[in-house]
Parts: structure tokens; C-alpha cells; sequence
């Protein structure tokens, strides 16, 4: 069957809540992925930074295979062999003594949500149910009614409230604004170290560790959403950490099972972590033994193959050779590590066009706000590779 056949099913019989490029992917192996007429394109996308690892890694699915010969869910109710192991090796790799499980990224943000508000009630004092996160313009945390109710996305929000209180907006990379909103009642500030869905928006330097140091002064806690920067995306295992920063919770989720499976995370030392009591927070698949040794796979896949290296290296070369392609359209190139935006003019009649050339010629990237080119291929892509994309990048930008 062709495409076509795909796409119009697509359209009738499914919610029309995204606006995918027409490639109707049948096939991915490493940074490739292939369609249903077997057109080959090289995925710039990683979906959203899922695929750090590629597509398919042979190890993750060996792991994920013989594990699910074994067991796949038992819930928490019981105990399961994988788990503990999962919560050793993220702990030894991360530095954080504890982590709690979830499945998507917008869960393990509820979940980092929920312990901020009991770290505030029962370690900072603050009197019950008036406790304050502060969050940035511009963020991206996910979907749920909670998440959206703190998003500055208007179609992202608009039609869907009543929202959830206990938020506080502050101008992301703005220290000014931060101290501003500042109270007694201020429980946390979370934010992403780097705006990924907001554009690749890199806050000025030092301002993460200014964040730090004002939430130390304050007895705030710092939540790092790391679920797409995370995990050697920016060249660093977690981005906080090109400043030097230690948040006091950190959120994982997307390469966190290299693309195989929905697994996330929360990270916090046993101070913070230790607040949730039996009964008070759970999910039926966060911490299943099929995610824990698909994750396990996972993280052990990003230590072996130098991922992180190799996203600092590779990522270095890609952009500064994407910023030698001096095309009127674009305005900016920047980036850290593997997570690189290319953001156009106003008048270059916005992003779509060129994703769209683009797939024509192999690639496939995705607009992200209207004027931003993302370029985040998967953490295993080779200079080879890079060489390749790089000439047919350069004639799309440099069309009319
Ligand atoms: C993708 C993403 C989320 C949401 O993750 P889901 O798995 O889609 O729920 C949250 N925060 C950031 C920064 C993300 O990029």
C-alpha cells in the first residue's frame, strides 16, 4: 500500500491533534528511517529526543525482548527483579540517591509537581494549599490539565479550563522577573535548562546558576525539566550541568527507554524523595519490569557508545558548519550539543516549507514555532552522516 492509502485512514479515523509531515514511516535502523515505497531519510527529529540512541537499537531490543519472555508488569503491588537494579544503575549515573518512576514525561512532571507541594508543606512550613511553583514563559512541561493550566501557549490552553492554581509565570532567563515573584508561599522554580518545543531558547549564561544560588538563599527547591536535554542531548548528561548546576529534582523521561517504550523518572536525594509515604502517589506501569530493563538498556547503551561525546563533539561541528550557510532567510543558529535551532525570518514565510523540502530531499526535520528549524538527530549520527546532510541543508535555505 502507498502512502497516500495511509494518510487518508489517518484523517478519517483518527483525532486530528498533531499535523505530521506526509512520510508514512514503516522502518527505522540507527539514524535512518524508511516509508512504506522505501524512501530512505535521515531523522533530524529524534522524536523530540526519544531516539539519543537511534532507532531500534539492537541492544535495547535484545534487552526488551528477553524481557518480555520473562515478565512484563506486575505492578507495584509486588515486587519485581528489574527495578531495583533500574534505581541502582540511574543512581550511580545520575548522583541523585532516589527516583521514582512513571511512564510519559508529563507524568513524571505531575509527580515532581505533587512532591514539591508536600516538600512544602511538610519541610518548608508553608500553611496547606498555598504553596507557589514559579514557571517560565515560553515552557513546554506537557499536556495534562495541570501542565497546560502553566503554559503561555495560548491554542495549547484556551479552550480547556478550568485550570489548576498554585502557579506563578515568570520571563524565562530573566533574574529580574524571577525575584519578583518570589513569596514566603514559593515552593519550587522549574524549568528547562534549554526551551526545546519553545525554540531551542538558551537563557543567557549563568542564569541557571543564579536560579540556583536565589533558591538556595530562599529555601527553594530548583526542578530541572531535563525529559528532552537530558540524557547527552546537549553534550552533557543533563544541560543544568554546562553551568555547573545541581537541581534538586531532576524529570526524565523520552531517551530514558531509547524510543522503545514510555518510561520517565523523577530524581531527588532521599531528603526530598523520601517525603512520599505508601499509597500517596502510584501508576499501574511506572516501574514495570519490562521499562525498567528496557531503561536499564537504555542508559547502559548512552555510557558505552560515548553518547554524550559524542552529541559535545558532533554537535559542535553540525552547528558551526550550519552557521557558515549564509542564507537571507535565516536569522540565528544555535544550539547545544545535539539540540541545534535554525531560526528563520519573520518573511521567510515560516518554517514548514523548507521541513517539507527537505523530506523531499531525505531529511526530516520539524518546524517548532512557526520559525524554527530543530536539528536533533539521534546521539549515534556520524560525521559521515552530518557531511552528507549538510549540502542538501544548505541548497534548502538557500531557496527562494
Ligand atoms: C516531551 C516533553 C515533555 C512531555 O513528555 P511526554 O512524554 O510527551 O508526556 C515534558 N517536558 C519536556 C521538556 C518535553 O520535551
Amino acid at each position: 500500500m502507498e502512502s497516500k492509502y495511509y494518510i487518508e485512514l489517518e484523517e478519517q479515523y483518527g483525532a486530528h491533534n498533531y499535523h505530521p509531515l506526509d512520510v508514512v514511516i514503516e522502518r527505522g535502523e540507527g539514524v535512518w528511517v524508511y516509508d512504506v515505497e522505501g524512501n530512505k531519510y535521515l531523522d533530524c527529529l529524534s522524536a523530540y529526543s526519544a531516539l539519543n540512541q537511534g532507532h531500534v537499537h539492537p541492544k535495547i531490543l535484545d534487552a526488551m525482548v528477553e524481557q518480555a519472555k520473562k515478565v512484563t508488569l506486575t505492578s507495584r503491588a509486588f515486587r519485581n527483579q528489574q527495578l531495583p537494579l533500574f534505581y541502582k544503575e540511574l543512581s550511580e549515573m545520575t548522583g541523585y540517591e532516589m527516583s521514582l518512576p512513571m511512564n510519559s514525561g508529563a507524568e513524571a512532571v505531575e509527580t515532581a509537581i505533587k512532591l514539591a507541594r508536600k516538600w512544602a508543606y511538610k519541610t518548608k512550613g508553608i500553611p496547606y494549599y498555598e504553596s507557589e511553583i514559579i514557571v517560565a514563559d515560553g515552557n513546554f512541561h506537557g499536556r495534562t490539565i495541570t501542565i497546560i493550566s502553566f503554559s503561555t501557549e495560548e491554542y495549547y490552553k484556551k479552550e480547556f479550563g478550568p485550570f489548576t492554581p498554585g502557579f506563578k509565570t515568570v520571563i524565562y532567563g530573566n533574574l529580574e522577573s524571577l525575584e519578583s515573584a518570589l513569596t514566603p508561599n514559593t515552593a519550587a522554580i522549574m524549568l528547562e535548562p534549554i526551551q526545546g518545543e519553545g525554540g531551542v531558547i538558551i537563557p543567557p549564561l549563568g542564569y541557571l546558576q543564579s536560579v540556583q544560588s536565589i533558591c538556595q538563599k530562599n529555601n527553594i527547591l530548583f526542578i530541572a525539566d531535563e525529559i528532552q536535554t537530558g540524557l547527552g542531548r546537549t553534550g552533557k548528561l543533563f544541560a543544568s550541568q554546562h553551568e555547573n548546576v545541581r537541581p534538586d529534582m531532576v524529570i526524565i523521561g523520552k531517551a530514558l527507554s531509547g524510543g522503545f517504550y514510555p518510561v520517565s523518572a523523577v530524581l531527588a536525594d532521599r531528603e526530598i524523595m523520601g517525603l512520599f509515604q505508601p499509597g500517596e502517589h502510584g501508576s499501574t506501569f511506572g516501574g514495570n519490569p519490562l521499562g525498567a530493563a528496557v531503561a536499564r538498556a537504555a542508559l547502559s547503551v548512552i555510557q558505552e557508545e560515548k553518547l554524550i561525546e559524542r552529541a559535545e563533539e558532533l554537535g559542535n561541528y553540525f552547528k558551526e558548519e550550519l552557521k557558515k550557510i549564509s542564507s537571507t532567510h535565516v536569522k540565528e543558529v544555535r544550539g547545544r550539543g545535539l539540540l541545534i535551532g535554525v531560526e528563520l525570518k519573520p518573511e521567510a514565510g515560516g518554517a514548514r516549507r523548507f521541513c517539507e523540502v527537505l523530506k523531499e530531499k531525505g531529511i526530516l526535520a520539524k518546524e517548532t514555532h512557526d520559525n524554527v528549524i530543530r536539528f536533533a538527530p539521534p546521539l549515534i549520527i556520524s560525521k559521515d552522516i552530518i557531511d552528507w546532510a549538510l549540502p542538501i541543508i544548505k541548497d534548502t535555505l538557500l531557496m527562494d
